[in-house]
């Protein structure tokens, strides 16, 4: 069972969220002239992802995906070498051009239930302390990158082992919060 590699930052013990941590930078992959990005923040709702947008290093099935308010994120070195990998995407990823990490992901739609956070892969920080990831999302995704169906059943098992609950969905919370949107957008919820 422990020859299933998930991602590095889940096969090898999960790191601890720091108390007090107010955050660091991430930096690409480059050997030189990496890009930099600052987080003025800890992060939020991190979580391992299934699906077959996030990114995630090589040889792993999940990535470790963190949320954090877009006014706390900037651009410190190397900006040049940012692309957006799918401008029609709902998350505009921007990534290295030649390393190809994922630096920070934005939504753009302010009618977004999650408009006005960041998407952010903390494993690229020096820094530790980041908020530490609570569960695991859009499990059954990883089928369609390859995945036999035949490993689910250990894959989820070994998730709960090292207390990420998986879902095939986003967690309970975050269901109910993009359900509470679209709710108050139709005015069946009050607006706040
Ligand atoms: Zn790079
Ligand atoms: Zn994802």
């Amino acid at each position: 069972m422990s020859t299933l590699k998930l991602h590095p930052a889940l096969d090898n013990g999960i790191q601890p969220t720091a108390a007090n941590f107010t955050g660091g930078t991430l930096q690409c992959l480059c050997a030189t002239d990496k890009v930099e990005v600052k987080i003025d923040a800890q992060t939020l709702h991190n979580h391992a992802c299934g699906c077959s947008k996030c990114w995630k290093p090589q040889n792993a099935i999940f990535s470790v995906v963190a949320v954090v308010p877009r006014d706390k994120v900037s651009v410190t070195a190397h900006g040049e070498k940012l692309e957006i990998v799918d401008e029609s995407a709902t998350i505009q990823r921007h990534a290295c051009k030649q390393c190809h990490a994922h630096l920070f992901g934005r939504i753009e739609n302010k009618d977004h239930a999650f408009y006005g956070l960041d998407f952010v892969h903390t494993e690229l920080s020096p820094q530790s302390g980041w908020a530490a990831p609570g569960f695991a999302a859009f499990v059954s995704s990883i089928i369609e990158t390859g995945t036999p169906p035949a490993q689910m059943k250990a894959i989820r098992e070994r998730l709960r082992s090292i207390g990420l609950e998986p879902y095939d969905c986003l967690s309970p919370d975050l269901m109910d919060a993009l359900a509470t949107h679209v709710a108050k957008q139709k005015g069946l919820l009050p607006a706040n």
